[in-house]
């Protein structure tokens, strides 16, 4: 059989140019809100409740008219009739009248009446009986009596002016108001503002990403491995990469080296995804038979990039669908993910905000992330341009040269270093930027 060279290699720059033209539909699904992490909202969220419900202590103390304490000092505290307390969650009919203090504590209704809550820090608890100061602790501690009949005034040693540690009813959140805006990429802050306003689901754009991992070699991982087999480990890190973007990873399973069975799963991925990321199959070996598959099937839109690992990559449409057919070595497959593909993913995901989709320049996020180091040893490059792992230790970039077909190459290294085309050598001691993963 003739095997296939790659003659018409294309730059990075015309990868990109051609990654971002291709037209990549998404759409929406609900998802259990603790499911959403790291998803785009696909719809604006206003709020249907005050935020808080109602007006509450945001210190522990004493519910008060602020009135009553202006004239409080250290040395000549007020005194005020205690009447009771207020633990938060309680519904509690007490009220303060001039010359009153209700015990409350953070988060707690404010009782009718208070305007402020004196912080427990200002005061003391007087026994009137015998003039004799306790902590409010130690009135709490109580357990003989009832905690009010020995501890019925409070001693305020500090004034507090009106709202003086309340929280009031829509204060932070106000019934109606536009929580978050549609597009908004859910991390922990927002899924606690979803939360908040009583969200346990939420409406989140999404891209079904299918992936299938070619090569009579593969087994999956949890089945014993036979004699020449090794563990398919592209579709877990694939899958993985794919929902750190926020869309959907839909497992297809390993595909045989057989146009038989890659025409099955990609007939069935591409009925059923928006994008088809395979990997393995599209070098040049007499068993790499996806690129011709997809040729004969399919429109090729191009077959390697002249890129360092992961020269062997496929860009084509199957059935009206992308697919991206991944090279097969694992560091590889990931090398062009992260630089073709999620960029891809992110900017349809969240089209608004992405600079694939605008004029400003695509990589400026990636550049003000990188780091300055040494580099610790000469490098030699081959004339692709070469995205170098290298571990970073106190300013100084190692390089890895486990290689792209080792799958530890890249939880050894802390990021890459980009070597252009055309330089073919890094000089140790040469200062260098590195994109940190
Ligand atoms: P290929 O491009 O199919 O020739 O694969 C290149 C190398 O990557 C071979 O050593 C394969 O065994 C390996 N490889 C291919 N697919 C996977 C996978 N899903 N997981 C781990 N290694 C793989
Ligand atoms: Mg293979």
């Amino acid at each position: 059989m003739q095997r296939q060279e790659f003659r018409h290699l294309i730059s990075v720059e015309d990868a990109r140019k051609l990654v971002a033209a291709l037209d990549i539909p998404t759409r929406t699904k609900t998802v259990p809100l603790i499911r959403s992490y790291g998803s785009y909202l696909a719809e604006p969220i206003y709020s249907t409740v005050d935020v808080p419900a109602f007006s509450r202590a945001s210190m522990d103390g004493y519910a008060v008219i602020a009135s009553d304490t202006y004239s409080a000092r250290e040395d000549e505290p007020v005194s005020l009739n205690l009447t009771g307390s207020i633990a938060a969650g309680d519904i509690s009919a007490l009220g303060v009248i001039d010359g009153s203090a209700v015990d409350i504590a953070t988060g707690a209704v404010m009782p009718a009446g208070a305007n402020a809550v004196v912080m427990v820090e200002y005061t003391d608890i007087a026994d009137e009986s015998d003039d004799h100061a306790y902590s409010r602790h130690d009135c709490h501690n109580n357990s003989n009596s009832d905690t009010y009949s020995t501890c019925n005034t409070v001693l305020v040693k500090k004034a507090v002016s009106p709202n003086e540690n309340i929280m009031h009813a829509g204060s932070d959140i106000m019934i109606g108001e536009m929580v978050l805006s549609e597009g908004t990429h859910l991390t922990s802050r927002e899924i606690g503002v979803l939360a908040a306003v009583g969200l346990d689901e939420v409406v989140v754009r999404n891209m079904r990403v299918g992936i299938i991992s070619t090569g009579n070699e593969l087994v999956a991982p949890g089945t014993p491995l036979g004699t020449g087999k090794i563990y398919d480990s592209n579709s877990y890190a694939v899958a993985a990469a794919v929902e750190e973007c926020g869309a959907e990873a839909v497992l297809y399973g390993i595909v045989s080296d057989s146009f038989e069975s890659m025409r099955t799963s990609l007939i069935k991925a591409s009925a059923e995804c928006d994008l088809m990321l395979s990997s393995g199959g599209t070098s040049a070996g007499t068993s790499d038979i996806l690129h011709k598959l997809i040729g004969t099937e399919g429109e090729i839109l191009a077959h390697g990039i002249n890129i360092k690992p992961g020269k062997p990559v496929v860009i084509a449409h199957y059935n009206n669908t992308p697919i991206f057919g991944l090279p097969g070595y694992p560091t590889s497959a990931l090398t062009i993910f992260n630089e073709f593909v999620a960029p891809k993913i992110k900017a349809c995901l969240n089209p608004a905000r992405s600079p694939i989709h605008s004029d400003a320049p695509q990589t400026s996020d990636a550049k003000d992330a990188r780091i300055r180091a040494v580099l610790s040893e000469d490098i030699r490059s081959d004339g692709r341009m070469s995205l170098q792992p290298v571990s970073l230790v106190r300013g100084k970039a190692y390089p890895v040269h486990k290689g792209s077909g080792a799958v530890t190459t890249l939880t050894d290294a802390d990021g890459f270093i980009e070597i252009p085309a055309d330089v073919e050598y890094l000089e140790a001691g040469s200062p260098v930027y590195v994109t940190p993963f």
